[in-house]
């Protein structure tokens, strides 16, 4: 799963981008669109991100966005 494709997840589950003017090749910041507003960065990478930047994102979210809402639930 690589930037592009963990950004579509956070926006299709209600999560807010933060910094609006940045420019392509940057990391982003999300917000996650709830009341508790909790948020989390998601580092520039034309690449697939490891396992562990994965859950680090998955696990800022889960509160408002449900257990495994990036990459699913522990196994
Ligand atoms: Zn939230």
């Amino acid at each position: 799963m690589n930037q592009r494709e963990v950004i579509k997840r956070i926006k299709d589950n209600g999560g807010v981008p933060l910094d609006t003017k940045r420019g392509k090749g940057s990391h982003l910041r999300f917000g996650c669109g709830c009341p508790e507003n909790k948020r989390t960065t998601v580092p520039y990478s034309k690449d697939d991100y490891g396992i562990g930047i994965l859950r680090s994102i998955e696990k800022a979210f889960e509160h408002c966005m449900g257990e495994g809402w990036l990459i699913g639930r522990k196994r």
